[in-house]
Order: C-alpha cells, then sequence, then structure tokens
C-alpha cells in the first residue's frame, strides 16, 4: 500500500511469479507447493461439486457450513485440547488471507497502532493501512529470529489495538515457544489489545522439538485472542482458499460481523473436503512434512555451498539466506538480477518491512532472501545449478 499516493500496488508475490514466467524461470518466491493435495481430497472436493453433496453448490450460511465448523473443533480438540463451540465460535473464510482482512478490520479502528513482529506477512501492512491503522513493530533478527517480548511490551502505547503474531512465522520458519506466547497474551491482556494468532503453517512442523501451540491453548487467551488457520498450507491446495477463524463467541462474532460483507460466503465442496481431511489427514501432514524437510535440506546445502549464509527454519516452505556473503547488494537488487540472469525467483525480506526498515543499510534485513522449498527436488535441484553457475 503507498500512502502517498493511496493506491494499493501489485504485491511481492505476483511481481516475483511474474518475472519469473517472463524469464522462463524457476519460481521460488511465492509459497505455494508444485504437488497438488492429496487424491482423495480433490476426488470428495469433486464429489460434493457433482452431487450436491453438503449441499454445496449454492449460498452457504455466511459462517460456514455447520458439518465444516464442526470439524475445525475436532481438529482443534484433537491436536490441542482446545474446546470450542462450532456454531459460535469458528468461522469460515475465504483463506487466511480473509480471516486476516476481517480480524483487523474488525478489531484495529482509524487511528489506533497495530503492533506485528517484523518481517511481517506483507497484508497485515495493507489491511491496517486500509483500516486507516498504524502498523508498529518489533523485530525478529538472525540467527533465532526469537520474538523480543520486552521490547513488545515497551512498544504497547494507550493507542494500541491490536497484537499480531504469526506462528510458525513466515518468512523465518520461527515458532514461537509457549512461554513467550503465554508473554504477548499477558501484554495484550493488560494493554486492552486483541490478539491475532496467524497459525496457518500448524502442519508444516519441520523439527520435532519445536513444538507449535494454538494461542488458544494458552490460559486467558480466549478473552483476548482469534487464531487464523488455513487449508491451503495444511493440504497442499493454496488455490482452494479455505480459511477459519477460532476464538471467543464475542471476539469471533465480531470478525463476523466485518465478514459478511467481505465475501458472505464462499466455497463450499472446498469445505466439504477441508472437512474430511480435518477429521482425517490419512497420515497426509506426516508425509508431507517428510518431503518438505527434505526439501529443505537440499536447498540449504545448495545456497550455503554457493556461498550464502543459511538460516534453516524449524517450520513452513522458506529459507532465509544472506547475500553478504556473494555481493555488496542489498537482497533487492540481487534479487532482481537473480530473476533477470540466471532464472530464479527469490522474495526479498525487505517486502516484509516497514519502509523506516527498508530504509536503513544498516538493517540486516535487507541482506536476506527468502527462497521457498515446496518445491519438486529436481526443480530445487535445478535452480541451485542456476544460482551457481551465475554466480
Ligand atoms: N498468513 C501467512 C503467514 C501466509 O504465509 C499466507 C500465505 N500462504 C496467508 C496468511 C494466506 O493464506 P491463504 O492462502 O489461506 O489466504
Ligand atoms: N503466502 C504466500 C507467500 O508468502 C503467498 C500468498 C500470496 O501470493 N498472496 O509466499
Amino acid at each position: 500500500y503507498d500512502a502517498a499516493t493511496a493506491t494499493v500496488l501489485p504485491t511481492i508475490y505476483e511481481r516475483t511469479t511474474a518475472a519469473a514466467m517472463t524469464h522462463g524461470g524457476i519460481n521460488l518466491g511465492q509459497g505455494f507447493p508444485d504437488a497438488d493435495g492429496p487424491q482423495w481430497l480433490r476426488e470428495a472436493a469433486a464429489e460434493a461439486i457433482s452431487t450436491n453433496a453438503g449441499p454445496t453448490n449454492q449460498y452457504s450460511p455466511g459462517p460456514g457450513f455447520p458439518w465444516f465448523r464442526e470439524a475445525v473443533a475436532a481438529h482443534q480438540r484433537r491436536f490441542y485440547g482446545v474446546e470450542l463451540d462450532p456454531q459460535d465460535q469458528v468461522l469460515h473464510t475465504t483463506g487466511a488471507t480473509e480471516a486476516i482482512a476481517a480480524t483487523i478490520l474488525a478489531f484495529a479502528p482509524a487511528g489506533s497502532e497495530v503492533l506485528a513482529f517484523e518481517p511481517f506477512y506483507d497484508s497485515y501492512g495493507a489491511i491496517a493501512a486500509l483500516a486507516g491503522a498504524e502498523l508498529k513493530t518489533v523485530p525478529l533478527r538472525a540467527p533465532e529470529f526469537r520474538p523480543d517480548i520486552a521490547a513488545l511490551e515497551a512498544a504497547v502505547t494507550e493507542r494500541t489495538s491490536m497484537i499480531l503474531v504469526n506462528s510458525p512465522h513466515n518468512p523465518t520458519g520461527a515458532v514461537f515457544t509457549r512461554e513467550e506466547l503465554e508473554a504477548i497474551v499477558g501484554i495484550a491482556a493488560a494493554g486492552g489489545a486483541v490478539v491475532m494468532s496467524d497459525e496457518v503453517y500448524e502442519h508444516l512442523m519441520l523439527d520435532d522439538a519445536a513444538g507449535h501451540s494454538t494461542i488458544l491453548s494458552i490460559p486467558g487467551a480466549d478473552q483476548v485472542a482469534v487464531a487464523i488457520g488455513s487449508a491451503g498450507k495444511s493440504f497442499s491446495v493454496t488455490g482452494w482458499k479455505v480459511g477459519w477463524v477460532t476464538g471467543s463467541a464475542r471476539l469471533v462474532n465480531q470478525v463476523r460481523g466485518v465478514k459478511q460483507f467481505t465475501t458472505f460466503c464462499t466455497g463450499g465442496a472446498y469445505q466439504y473436503a477441508v472437512a474430511q481431511g480435518l477429521q482425517d489427514d490419512r497420515g497426509f501432514f506426516a508425509q508431507n512434512q517428510a518431503e518438505l524437510r527434505a526439501g529443505r535440506d537440499l536447498l540449504a546445502a545448495g545456497l550455503a555451498e554457493a556461498g550464502l549464509r543459511v538460516f534453516s527454519p524449524d517450520a513452513g516452505y522458506f529459507v532465509l539466506a544472506d547475500v553478504r556473503g556473494v555481493t555488496p547488494k542489498t537482497a533487492a537488487e540481487f534479487a532482481a538480477e537473480l530473476v533477470s540472469a540466471a532464472g530464479v525467483g527469490a522474495i526479498p525480506v525487505s517486502s516484509l518491512t516497514l519502509p523506516s526498515t527498508q530504509h536503513n543499510p544498516e538493517d540486516e534485513l535487507n541482506y536476506l532472501l527468502r527462497f521457498a522449498f515446496c518445491k519438486r527436488h529436481d526443480v530445487l535441484a535445478d535452480a541451485i545449478g542456476r544460482l551457481s553457475d551465475w554466480l
């Protein structure tokens, strides 16, 4: 979002994908898998459309089909021991993207301040700006990218309306500990802020030691927090755009109020298939994790061999690499050359930061590039080959 001209610009994902296509390149920019989700899941969506099971071909109830909300509640109970009333504590959304938009619009009034950890998923800044709120950030910095809890506490003012949490985190792969989440919930409760916890990477855990907890499993969180999930990442179907919001009836109802007017409802057949997957993933989560882990290790080793300093993540789709080992340029400049000269698309982390960070040449985030490894292993090997040949 460009405040100077009050226009919404094409996202870094669109620009990188377009550049990779123009140069006949390999797109390790936008995070989407190039192997689609399980066949049984896709058949369930096809069956819902052709037999009108559900029934799913006309408008669904605004908050989502009851059986979809029950499946989300059952999933949260099974994985996290969190009890939710599917009737009023679960809301279906058009991907996590709509969940984020509706949540920020619900809780961040114009003139308020929204706190996020930087780097942050780009839609947080854009939606905060559209809400007329100001995004302020607290750093996550290499090599561990841990949230700075003292800095978060210091950043809260009487204007703070929300704290945005994203764990497992895009782009660093950091997984917040329970202690960190407890501290964040405490700070939000003390400051009268609402926590939005974006948990779309919950099933892409690559390091068993780093356990993911939904924010709603933290004592007291139900008073201040909503959690967001998405089927796109969990089931490798990013085009389906099935998301959900969970939390107390009071908070979810406020998000629902906004969501009624952003899409009202979408995707009945996808809700039908995802409800089945949430009830029983038939081993897909574990299988997907194993493939991602191998992809991560392959890409991380290749980038390190090419001379970049690599930060191997505990979760998610992305490896970060510091370009200073191979160039004096910023990651944004290097990424532009990498895609046009070597045909490899990657996302400079500076696209996921505030302008003030981008303008600070001392800030390490300006030298980090994000590479997606949710790709076939021959594609990753090809990308590494192109990068090394070009360097
Ligand atoms: N949050 C984060 C942190 C993401 O990386 C993404 C993109 N995958 C989204 C939200 C959007 O999710 P969806 O595709 O379900 O809209
Ligand atoms: N979440 C994906 C990423 O971070 C992209 C989503 C999008 O294109 N908006 O790469």
